[in-house]
């Protein structure tokens, strides 16, 4: 294979995906799988092969629903993206619990890298809403996994599908962070077998579609934007609101945040919780309770159950990733985004690392996101090469600290090629050599999504 600028693909059939697999592995070409590009660790780079785009996988297939659980499913294909779904669900009165803040990024992506967004504080990651998959291995076999039915049993995970030559290895034994996670591929003691291949980051196999869970909109929501003095003031009450009420979203600002959005410095809390029509307005009077008895500086029209402003709440906290992103284009460097988690017990020494040691820096940033699940993205916006090369040896010192405190250096973009060394921080080089032996095995020619989560040099020496 010479080193050439990648040819791109876009197959709409699997079929096509087959007869592209198959024609890689024989030629021994790496093939680097696309969703909808809006991965933030580099994943969908590649500077030769083949660029495997799911863009034309956009069928969306009938809704069901089932009365009796009260729950129903969606099959799409893997290129439908966030946006689509949740228009098609909206007009049955349904929606799909994940809810990635970046709405053009597609189902098969989100499934890849185990995505999740403000309502994973109730709901959890996209992990738990797949039901069934279809996918093809890097020698193109297909094959179909539903939920449930597949478990690793005496510590060996084995794949004897009908359709699939059996692969069987022993678990791995690097640590799983007690946070959400998307580092390096998931494993548990009695694991399913779809949740090896959902956030195993298109290194194992390429969805070709999906059956998702769904839920019914609930009958009313409310959610507000509180505003507070101080960031630790804000800290605090998120930790209450989280013990004594049932958000389902809760989302920090900091002041430096808000100074971006156009507000006074302090810092904000977005905050979503379900409930009905007939306790909406007692379940107002609660949050503005504890706000209040948390020094916020509450003003009763910016807690609602209307929902165009739950939408206007929503509209402002996705803003802001937008104007980071446009000032680091202005700054003319590339801005580091960190995407760690820690255990509820490390939530305030986290909190407390992150403020002084970004204050000490000296460059500019913003710090916000999860909250409910510890769960915050610090942005380094470097101006200078001098500061980029600060920025990074930060990143690093942030990482360390996440994974002393019991966390995980990705709680939902991945390791893409970006992160590669800080996944090692958290699993070690054994962890990285486990994972470089499962995709010998599913993926014995290293054709799928070379050189991401660990390096390629890892998965040729690999045994
Ligand atoms: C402004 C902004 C906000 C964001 N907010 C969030 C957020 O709140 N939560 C969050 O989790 N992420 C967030 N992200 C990151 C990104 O949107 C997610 O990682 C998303 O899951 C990527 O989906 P995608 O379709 O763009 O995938 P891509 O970027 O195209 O690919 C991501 C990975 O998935 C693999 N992949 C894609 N399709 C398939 C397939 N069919 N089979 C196998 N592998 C596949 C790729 O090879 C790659 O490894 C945000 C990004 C931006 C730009």
């Amino acid at each position: 294979m010479t080193d050439s600028l990648p040819r791109i693909e876009t197959p709409s059939s699997e079929q096509e995906v087959a007869q592209i697999l198959k024609e890689a592995n024989r030629a021994k070409t790496p093939v680097t799988v696309a969703g909808a590009k809006t991965g933030l660790t580099g994943a969908c780079t590649a500077d030769s092969g083949i660029i495997l785009s799911t863009e034309r996988f956009n069928q969306i297939g009938p809704v069901l629903w089932d009365d009796e659980r009260n729950s129903g499913s969606v099959t799409v294909e893997p290129g439908v993206t966030l946006k689509a779904l949740e228009a098609v669900l909206d007009m049955y009165g349904y929606f799909y619990p994940p809810d990635p803040g970046e709405k053009a990024a597609s189902i098969g992506g989100t499934a890849a890298t185990n995505a999740s967004g403000p309502r994973s504080l109730a709901y959890g990651p996209t992990r738990a809403w797949i039901r069934r998959v279809k996918l093809l291995l890097a020698d193109a076999t297909p094959i179909e996994i539903t939920r449930s039915k597949h478990f690793a049993q005496n510590g060996i995970l084995s794949m004897k599908t009908t359709s699939v030559k059996p692969v069987s290895f022993p678990l791995p034994t690097y640590c799983q962070p007690k946070t959400k996670n998307a580092a390096g591929y998931f494993w548990a003691p009695q694991m399913d077998l779809i949740d090896l291949f959902i956030g195993s980051e298109g290194t194992l196999g390429v969805f070709t579609e999906l059956e998702l869970e769904i839920r019914r909109q609930p009958e009313a929501v409310i959610s507000g934007m509180l505003f507070f003095k101080s960031e630790t003031d804000c800290f605090d009450f998120s930790v209450a609101a989280k013990k004594t009420l049932q958000p389902r979203t809760l989302e920090f600002f900091d002041g430096n945040s808000l100074k971006i959005l156009g507000d006074q410095p302090g810092a904000a809390l977005l905050f979503e919780q379900e409930t009905t029509k007939k306790t909406e307005a007692a379940l107002a009077q609660q949050w503005l309770a504890l706000a209040r008895a948390h020094g916020a500086i509450v003003s009763e029209e910016l807690i609602s159950s209307e929902p165009e402003d739950h939408q206007a709440f929503q509209q402002y906290r996705y803003q802001l990733p937008v104007r980071v992103n446009k000032q680091a284009a202005e700054n003319g460097f590339r801005k580091l985004g960190t995407d760690f988690a820690v255990p509820d017990e490390s939530a305030r020494a986290m909190f407390d690392f992150y403020r002084t040691e970004l204050l000490a820096s000296g460059i500019d940033y913003a710090l916000w996101g999860h909250i409910g699940e510890n769960h915050l993205h610090a942005n380094l916006l470097p101006k200078n090469k001098e500061q980029f090369d600060q920025s990074t040896k930060l990143y690093a010192t942030l990482a360390k600290k996440a994974v002393e405190l019991g966390g995980t250096v990705s709680a939902e973009h991945g390791i893409g090629k970006l992160r590669i060394p800080y996944l090692e921080m958290m699993v070690g080089a054994n962890g990285l050599k486990e994972m470089a032996r499962i995709k010998k095995l599913v993926d014995p020619g290293g054709i799928l999504n070379r050189g991401n989560i660990f390096p390629y040099e890892l998965f040729l020496s690999a045994v």
